[in-house]
């Protein structure tokens, strides 16, 4: 571990080996109980860190509707000056966030200071948005009136995410948070609660020098209770819930129910097409990357490839060529291109899903496997594989959270949309072709049905300047970029009247 530096990593994140996990800016503090945190790369112990407990949670909420109230009022553009300088902690500590996302959650060391680049990145395009939080001006019908629309923030955020983008959604939500003039508190997964701390120490520094009052950005590091709690809470406006289907569909109920608001990224099941008119070469890369980039575990990871009967055998042989030559170890040795899953628990999942392909009629022509023995201590190290199927197996319209890639073979491009869309998901999705109207039938509205589609490029990868997210199971939510910002403010339409008559709209007569 010494080698790469990760003890240096810790202290200069300000995690020590017992930590608390509650935070409303300044000071940690917690009354919950403790968990530990410990390394898939290489299963050692990162640290303890206390839990936020009930009185942790009220404490939490009272001072961030009190901060709200306050911050509302705080120009949107002096907002953004608050997210920029943030953006510019994250520079500075852009190779230890880095190192910590990739050590904690698994993920290449590439990656996890990719993961960073998106949180400055984001935090970038919240500065300029931060001026341009802009409504329309309609005409009235009525003489002498003026009508327009303007936004208003909306209270209290809620933030929920998940373990394999510890770091990355959090800032996605509150970069826009802020600048809308909204507050926010985070309850990060509880597989990667030293990212979140480490956050919230970096975000501590922005609020103390900027003597801003404490609830504007809160922690609690706690389990699915206290997420439960946030849900059904009436004080938070808007739940930004990152995670899967199955949590996702409670989530969306409870705050439905009490009228609230939620923004919902959920599971995918994403698939590249690659037609005979594929330029083979990027094809592979495309889909290698999606399928084994942290290890599986992108919400955007390619899941599916449907492949064109022509090319089906050349790309099938390329495939398990390049699958030969991965090398699996620790993520934080850039010779690496795959790292472990986040738990055992994923490695059963993994395995059962093997099972289950297999009993189905999955034909393998790369096999998986755990991995153990010497750098493999964690036993989250598992093989990436590769099944031959049918869309339509059970196994297949599920999102397994790993690195198996299946295979489908096609005929005509009607075909291999229906395919692609007859999932229950519909986050990414991708055509790898250089023949232009096979392109835009795809993009068209008889194509693919996902959030994202794209031509000659992977699933995974996206851009924080586009709106992200995806529809059926996958919530129907957008994170992000474009005018995603709406999604944290609420709309209001004004009509004033600057005569000395009241007339009704659509002509009606009401004279006392
Ligand atoms: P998960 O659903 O197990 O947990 C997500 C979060 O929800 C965690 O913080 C967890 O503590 C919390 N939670 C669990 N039960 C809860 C409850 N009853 N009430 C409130 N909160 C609760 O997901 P995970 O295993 O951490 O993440 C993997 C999943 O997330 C995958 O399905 C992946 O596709 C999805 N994901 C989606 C996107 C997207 O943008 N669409 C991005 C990243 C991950």
């Amino acid at each position: 571990v010494k080698d790469f530096g990760i003890e240096k990593t810790l202290i200069n994140l300000g995690i020590k080996d017992e930590n608390k996990g509650t935070s409303v800016g300044g000071k940690f503090f917690a009354s919950g109980k403790t968990i530990e945190s410990y390394s898939p790369s290489d299963g050692k112990l990162i640290g303890t860190i206390k839990m936020s407990g009930e009185s942790d949670y009220e404490k939490v909420i009272t001072t961030a509707q009190k901060a709200f109230q306050e911050f509302r009022s705080i120009p949107a553009p002096k907002r953004g000056e608050i997210v920029r300088q943030l953006g510019q902690k994250l520079r500075a500590y852009k190779d230890d966030l880095g190192k910590l996302v990739s050590y904690e959650m698994g993920k290449s060391l590439q990656e996890g200071l990719g993961e960073v680049q998106e949180m400055i990145d984001i935090c970038d395009f919240a500065v300029g948005l931060s001026r341009q939080l802009h409504g329309y001006t309609m005409h009235s019908e009525r003489p002498g009136h003026r009508m327009y629309e303007q936004y208003h923030p909306l209270g209290i955020v809620g933030v929920i995410t998940a373990f394999n983008f510890p770091v990355a959604v959090w800032a996605w939500n509150t970069a826009l948070s802020w600048i809308c003039g909204n507050v926010t508190i985070w309850k990060p997964s509880e597989k990667t609660p030293f990212c979140a701390f480490a956050c919230q120490n970096i975000m501590n520094e922005v609020l103390k020098e900027n003597n801003l009052s404490e609830g504007i950005s809160s922690l609690l590091v706690a389990d699915h209770e206290i997420g439960q709690r946030l849900v059904e809470d009436k004080r938070i406006s808007l739940i930004s819930f990152t995670g899967s289907t199955r949590v996702g569909r409670m989530v969306s109920s409870k705050v439905a129910e009490r009228f609230g608001k939620s923004i919902l990224e959920l599971g995918g099941n994403n698939a590249i097409i690659i037609s005979k008119d594929a330029d083979i070469d990027m094809s592979i890369i495309g889909a290698v990357f999606g399928a084994v980039g942290t290890a599986g575990q992108r919400c955007t990871s390619t899941r599916r490839l449907i492949i064109h009967e022509s090319v089906y055998d050349e790309v099938k042989k390329r495939l398990v060529k390049a699958y030969g030559q991965l090398k699996i170890g620790n993520p934080l040795d850039e010779n690496n291109h795959v790292g472990p899953l986040i738990d055992v628990d994923a490695v059963n999942q993994y395995e059962e899903a093997i099972k289950k392909c297999k009993k189905e009629g999955g034909k393998f022509v790369v096999e998986g496997g755990v991995l153990s023995g010497k750098d493999y201590e964690s036993g989250c190290y598992v093989k990436p594989c590769i099944a031959e199927v049918k869309n339509s197996y059970e196994i297949v319209q599920h999102e397994t959270f790993a690195p198996i890639l299946y295979l489908i073979k096609y005929k005509t491009l009607e075909e291999a949309i229906a395919i692609q869309n007859d999932v229950p998901q519909g986050l990414s999705s991708a055509i790898m072709t250089q023949n232009l109207r096979e392109a835009e039938l795809f993009l068209s509205h008889a194509g693919s049905d996902c959030g994202i589609a794209n031509v000659n490029i992977g699933t995974s990868g996206a851009e924080i300047g586009g709106a992200f997210g995806g529809e059926k199971e996958t919530g129907g939510g957008r994170e992000s970029g474009s005018d995603v910002w709406k999604y944290y403010m609420r709309r209001q339409t004004n009509t004033i009247n600057y005569t000395a008559q009241l007339p009704l709209a659509q002509g009606i007569k009401f004279d006392l």
